[in-house]
């Protein structure tokens, strides 16, 4: 029998995105000049208000400037940055789409994603402008219809900055798009179970439902919770363009209120001094981070008092780690679990449940239903270790453009395959076990193992080619290596590993590089229709020296 959430259910209004933070009733009633948004190096911030504005200001824009029409997709190419939300929330008041990529691409990894999602706008910062513009050139985008956020303008004017994107002639015939709630909002990128990079298509609905999912068990998070009625405030750097950042980040700050501090991207100093110069109170975090706080020396020169919780997210957490943290600062971590197609969140521990019990994901949230399925895809006894399939008002409507995909893992009856491996123990407290899907993550970033073997199938020198993660205890997280055969007389050795390891870098973002490191083999296990057997080789990779 599948089982249900153990809390009640929650209403979801029948609401586009827009409607459900900006207008009426379902709107949190904190003040509007509340600062939300904050640039923690330049103090550039924006108010619930601001935010709303500029929203409303670019949204009329991208109609008068670009004609922009119901269900565009506007592509963010950029690093996290205080103008972002406006930007995606005046997109969505212009009934658009969002599609965020990895600023780290390569214009080839860009091209891709601008081709399949359709977009037609792309908004940059000035560093990348130069990739935006190749991709753009691949993906048959027009030069014009890019711009610029951020501090940096350009001083050549050569690119429109997105204050610029306005309805200069005051016409008033611009009005709000409003989108059914079952209309998609965002096309965010995952490999899936298998495979390339997929569009997955989140609705309104989707977004709606697991903000207010969400909101059940992080009530302890508030604008208004402290002695003096001061808030939570929270330091931000996981990436918008991956949902973890873009809803329990972006999302949530706006929806209760609650002050999000935008770092670009990590660094340990700077986040150990914000931390302390500005309270912070909760961070949405990754393992390595973690890791990082628990061990490295540079944390016991600032004082982090202040954090009263972290979430750990996006890969596995062991206890060892979570035991190092709060022996050293005090901190508390708990653990949360879920999926770009399940817009993400699914599981989160209580914050008195921490650690109880140790290494648990936490329980299911309101509205889903779970069964943990064999390989015979019937149910597991109560209890066993099974794949985990879940139906919800927050699994995501299908892969853009590709039935088979969205075949394999959403069920005609509405189940989706989540291809990770778990149990739930008899208090509804989850545990992932293990992935049946062929997806590496590096520090929480998503590489796909087809993605990087179809660039190295391509390569002068190697005949054959299988891409897995090896998991490294020391950075507590798996690490994309490959094994390689090669063509006939060509010397297996370090040069060549360095070539290749080398050429591959120079194609793809900096997560997907091989830190895990080439090995070479005479054959790579494949099953009889071709498939190959990642499982052997994983089994053959415990048994090889470790260091990649
Ligand atoms: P993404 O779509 O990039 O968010 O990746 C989702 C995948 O990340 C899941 O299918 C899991 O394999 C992994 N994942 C997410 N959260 C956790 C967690 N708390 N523990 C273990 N794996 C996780």
């Amino acid at each position: 029998m599948p089982t249900s959430s153990v809390y009640p259910d929650v209403d979801i209004p029948d609401v586009d995105i827009w409607g459900f933070l900006f207008e009426g009733e379902h709107r949190i009633p904190y003040p509007e000049d509340k600062v939300i948004y904050i640039d923690p190096y330049t103090s550039r911030s924006y108010t619930f208000k601001q935010v709303k504005d500029t929203a409303i200001d670019f949204g009329k824009g991208l109609k008068a400037v670009w004609d922009f029409q119901k269900n565009d997709v506007v592509c963010l190419y950029t690093p996290n940055c205080i103008d972002t939300p406006a930007i995606i929330w005046g997109t969505q008041w212009a009934g658009g789409i969002i599609s965020p990529a990895n600023p780290g691409y390569s214009p080839e990894e860009l091209a891709f994603q601008l081709k399949d999602s359709g977009a037609s706008v792309i908004i940059t910062q000035m560093p990348m402008l130069e990739h935006a513009r190749k991709a753009a050139k691949i993906a048959g985008v027009s030069e014009d219809r890019i711009a610029v956020i951020g501090d940096q303008k350009d001083p050549q004017a050569r690119v429109k900055h997105f204050t610029s994107i306005r309805n200069i002639s005051g016409a008033t015939r611009y009005r709000r798009v409003k989108k059914k709630s079952t209309d998609l909002a965002f096309l965010v990128y995952s490999s899936g179970t298998t495979g390339l990079p997929k569009g997955v298509m989140l609705s309104h609905r989707n977004i709606v439902a697991n903000s207010l999912q969400g909101a059940t068990l992080e009530g302890n998070l508030a604008w208004n919770n402290g002695p003096n009625g001061e808030g939570d405030k929270i330091l931000g750097f996981l990436p918008f363009f991956h949902i973890y950042g873009l809803t329990c980040l972006i999302h949530h700050a706006i929806y209760r209120g609650i002050q999000l501090y935008v770092m670009p991207k990590f660094d340990l100093p700077d986040f150990c001094r914000f931390i302390q110069e500005f309270k912070i109170t909760f961070v949405y975090a990754v393992p390595p981070v973690i890791l990082l706080l628990a061990k490295h020396e540079i944390v016991s020169k600032y004082d982090l008092s202040s954090l009263r919780m972290l979430n750990s997210g996006a890969a596995p957490l062991t206890k060892d780690i979570i035991l190092a943290i709060h022996e050293r600062l005090g901190v508390r971590v708990k653990q949360g679990y879920g999926l770009s197609e399940t817009s993400p969140t699914t599981h989160l521990q209580a914050w008195e449940a921490w650690n109880n019990p140790w290494g648990s994901v936490g329980k299911l949230l309101p509205n889903l239903s779970a069964k943990y399925v064999g390989e015979d895809e019937k149910e597991v006894e109560a209890g066993q270790v099974g794949e985990l399939w879940m139906k919800g008002p927050n699994i995501f409507m299908g892969y853009l453009n590709n039935e088979k995909g969205t075949r394999d893992c959403l069920t005609e009856d509405g189940w989706f395959r989540t291809g990770d491996v778990g149990y739930q123990d008899k208090d509804g407290n989850f545990f992932i076990t293990d992935r049946v899907k062929e997806l590496i993550k590096y520090k929480g970033f998503q590489v796909p193992p087809a993605e990087l073997e179809g660039y190295l199938a391509g390569h002068a020198k190697i005949d054959d080619v299988a891409v897995l993660g090896i998991y490294s205890e020391e950075q507590a997280t798996e690490l994309p290596r490959a094994y390689i055969v090669l063509k006939k007389g060509v010397s297996a050795d370090k040069s060549t590993a360095d070539e290749i390891s080398n050429w591959l870098a120079g194609k793809v973002a900096s997560h997907k590089k091989l830190r895990g490191g080439i090995r070479f083999t005479d054959e790579i296990p494949k099953s009889v229709s071709g498939k190959i057997l990642r499982r052997v080789l994983k089994e053959q990779a415990k048994t090889e020296d470790g260091a990649p």
